[in-house]
């Protein structure tokens, strides 16, 4: 048995150092792979940036953010969307709390287009799509229920998401598309944090649509804390 397959766990020795991965140079924090299929989370702490990579490329990364102080106030897409006048997510968007507070800003983006419309995938969303024989396939909100439980996070917790190197086009007949990715292999994005804020993440398990080329790939956490400001 190949257990590095089984796990896909990149080799490290082939991949940058993480001040070179980090898209937002600065001090190193963190440098974490998250495994194909599995569940991630860190607090970010104000003024700290997260560069998440696609090592692999076409890997959709779902990510729920909250305030670290008060888990109550957490991301919104609703009101990100109406606050920046577009569904796309790239360098510039404000990821904004049902309150309206900013939990982190997208610094800098490689890909230009993010989705926060898709959604999560799910047993029973796979189940209503694909068929009663993809209902015990690992997928995000078992990811997102396994996290969150590590910060008190629990069903009711769990909000629309972003989509982090995911392609949702929107037809002229209001129809999602989910379609072939735009990203690559090594393309990031990168987050600043606002204030303190639980990122909590599902490297996306999903092989019946092609968010994730149909081979749920590793990606990369690198956290870099700007040298001025601290
Ligand atoms: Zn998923």
């Amino acid at each position: 048995m190949n257990t590095a397959a089984a796990t896909r766990q990149p080799d490290a020795r082939l991949q940058p150092d993480a001040g070179t991965a980090a898209l937002v140079p600065g001090h190193v924090i963190l440098d974490e792979y998250v495994e194909a299929r599995g569940p991630w989370s860190a607090v970010v702490a104000a003024g700290d940036v997260l560069t998440i990579i696609d090592l692999e490329g076409n890997q959709a990364v779902d990510c729920l953010l909250y305030a670290a102080g008060d888990v109550g106030t957490r991301y919104s897409a609703a009101v990100t969307i109406a606050s920046q006048r577009s569904i796309i997510l790239t360098t510039g968007s404000v990821l904004r709390a049902d309150s309206g507070e900013a939990l982190m800003t997208v610094m800098a983006d490689e890909v230009g287009v993010h989705d926060t419309v898709g959604g999560a995938c799910s047993q029973e969303s796979n189940t209503l799509r694909y068929g009663q024989h993809t209902h015990e396939q690992h997928a995000c909100v078992e990811n997102f229920l396994i996290e969150g439980s590590k910060w008190g996070l629990g069903k009711p917790d769990l909000v629309s998401n972003i989509n982090w190197f995911m392609n949702v086009p929107v037809d002229p007949d209001g129809a999602l598309g989910i379609v072939d990715g735009l990203s690559a292999p090594g393309k990031r994005v990168a987050l600043r944090a606002e204030t303190d804020t639980l990122v909590l993440v599902s490297n996306c398990p999903q092989i019946n649509n092609p968010c994730n080329g149909f081979n749920p790939t590793p990606v990369r956490m690198v956290v870099t804390r700007p040298e001025a400001s601290r």
